[in-house]
């Protein structure tokens, strides 16, 4: 017999809804019941074009708008998105998974990139230069690139994308966000919202799909910039193609991140940082803890202690008194329990067995427990590998320099964090270490938003950060005017280059 069809979250085009039947579409899952709750519509190669044509009409209207008009409609959004915050964090739990107090956290941190974009009049100003030469003035001045495409991963459907729309948006571009097909529901919500702020219909698109679409963005000449932010092989793959087409682009990949814990650390704060750190959203986090570096004498104390903490954490359905939800797909489950058995194989000892755990929650929920190895070494999958789940391990070094040159060799470099009472010792990591956003005493050092955020070497693509003042600079382009009004003295011919006079 056939069940009634599924609800479907469709594109969101020139101001609602797409109406039309997708030619294909996804699966959304609630992971905490393992059930497909939604499909998701994927968008054709006529839809993506249809999409960005609408946005780049729009994009001309909204880049002629006031900058008193465009802040208006910001501030609007902002008062809504506090507003109804809550709602948001209900539709993040239902398709990602991560506990209800964590997608609230997840959505402070984009509104509060939304209230950074409301400073827009004063972040956008240019600069003017009276007399640079005789009667010769300079002034430069930011205008918006057009229409910029978003590409956001399945572990922020919310914040991610809020990284970059608000100061897109309040720069005079129209955006087209494409975020996971794994939970796409935020991404609609976040337009309804736009739209009930008074934002022009096409200023904020929402194209749904997978990789295809995404080329398919990236390709069109009608964009002219990409963020994309996922895992180090698509980044890398994004930035290429995009640069190529000789687009802007900022391409934000995978982590490996490290804790060092100096033997004269609180290890009590460390271990609470650690299990924290780690095992938050269930691990599925780009700043998440995944390497716990125990440095000197401190290895066996700070594994009990985290042990000890561990055994207190509630897994179950985030809608519920739970500290770590599901994981967000079966699939994704069943590649990071496999770690387990693969660090067992390479020697690590596993200390707490995630596999064990008595979720409370459905039985069909994607359900792994926190697990820890200690004793890895950094020639393992363990540690070599981005996981991406409640999976830490303990590496145990002799000496800061040791701990250094294992953070510093390590291909990645979004987050790190040194736990020390020792000030000259943090003073001197964060200077030695290659790493973009660093910690001193603060696991998930997530920049605030007037800061900018990202990583270096494999896991950021490109040289602009997220949000902050690289943000503004990403999504303007600057024009410098060299103007001279004519007074009665000018005259004569002078084929010489422009000299300072
Ligand atoms: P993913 O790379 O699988 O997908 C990210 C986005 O790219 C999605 O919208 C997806 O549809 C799209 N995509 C997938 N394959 C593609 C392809 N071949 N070509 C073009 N686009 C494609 O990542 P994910 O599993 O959704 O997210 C987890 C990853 O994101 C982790 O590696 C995590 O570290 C990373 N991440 C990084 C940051 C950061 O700031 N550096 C933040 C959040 C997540």
């Amino acid at each position: 017999m056939a069940g009634r069809p599924l609800p479907l979250v469709p594109h969101w085009i020139a101001g609602g809804p797409w109406e039309g039947s997708p030619t294909s579409s996804g699966p959304v899952f609630d992971p905490a019941i393992g059930v497909v709750t939604k499909e998701v519509a994927f968008a054709s190669a006529e839809v993506v074009d249809a999409a960005v044509v609408t946005a780049a009409k729009a994009q001309m209207v909204w880049a002629a708008a006031s900058l008193a008009e465009r802040t208006r409609v910001v501030f609007g959004f902002r008062q809504l998105l506090a507003e109804r915050a809550a709602e948001l964090a209900e539709i993040i739990t239902s398709e990602n998974g991560k506990v209800l107090v964590d997608a609230r956290g997840e959505v402070a941190r984009g509104l509060e990139v939304v209230e950074f974009a409301c400073g827009i009049p004063q972040l956008s100003k240019g600069s003017f230069s009276e007399g640079v030469s005789s009667r010769l003035d300079v002034y430069s001045i930011r205008q918006p690139l057009g229409v910029v495409t978003i590409v956001s991963p399945f572990n922020f459907p919310a914040m991610v994308p809020c990284w970059f729309f608000p100061i897109a948006i309040a720069t005079g571009n129209a955006t087209v966000l494409k975020p996971s097909e794994k939970d796409p529901s935020a991404a609609n919500w976040l337009a309804r919202l736009w739209a009930e702020a008074g934002l022009p219909a096409g200023v904020f698109t929402v194209v749904h799909g997978d990789g295809a679409a995404v080329e398919q963005l990236v390709d069109h000449p009608e964009v002219k910039a990409i963020s994309f932010v996922g895992s180090t092989p698509v980044a890398r793959l994004v930035y290429e193609r995009a640069a190529r087409a000789g687009k802007r682009v900022q391409a934000l990949g995978g982590a490996k991140n490290h804790m060092v814990v100096l033997p004269d650390a609180d290890l009590d704060l460390a271990a609470d940082a650690a299990v924290s750190a780690g095992f938050g959203s269930a691990g599925e986090r780009c700043m998440a803890v995944s390497v716990v570096v125990a440095v000197g004498d401190v290895g066996d104390r700070l594994v009990a202690k985290m042990t000890e903490r561990i055994g207190t954490l509630v897994v179950g359905d985030g809608r519920g008194a739970a500290d770590m939800g599901p994981l967000v797909t079966q699939d994704h489950r069943d590649r990071v329990a496999g770690y387990l058995d693969v660090g067992v194989g390479a020697g690590a000892t596993l200390v707490v067995d995630g596999r064990a755990v008595a979720a409370t929650g459905d039985p069909g929920g994607f359900w792994l427990g926190p697990s820890l190895f200690d004793h890895v070494t950094p020639d393992m999958a363990l540690y070599t590998d981005e996981i991406f789940g409640p999976v830490l391990s303990v590496v145990r070094v002799g000496s800061y320099e040791e701990a250094l040159q294992l953070v510093n060799r390590n291909p990645y470099g979004n987050g790190t964090a040194i736990f020390t009472n020792d000030g000259g010792a943090a003073r001197r990591f964060q200077s030695e270490v290659e790493v973009g956003m660093v910690g001193i005493n603060v696991p998930i050092p997530v920049p605030a938003a007037s800061y900018s955020f990202g990583g270096w070497k494999s896991s950021l693509f490109g040289d602009t950060h997220a949000y902050g003042a690289d943000g503004v600079r990403f999504f303007t382009r600057t024009k410098v005017v060299t103007s001279r009004w004519l007074d009665p003295s000018h005259g004569g011919l002078n084929l010489g280059f422009p000299q300072p006079d």
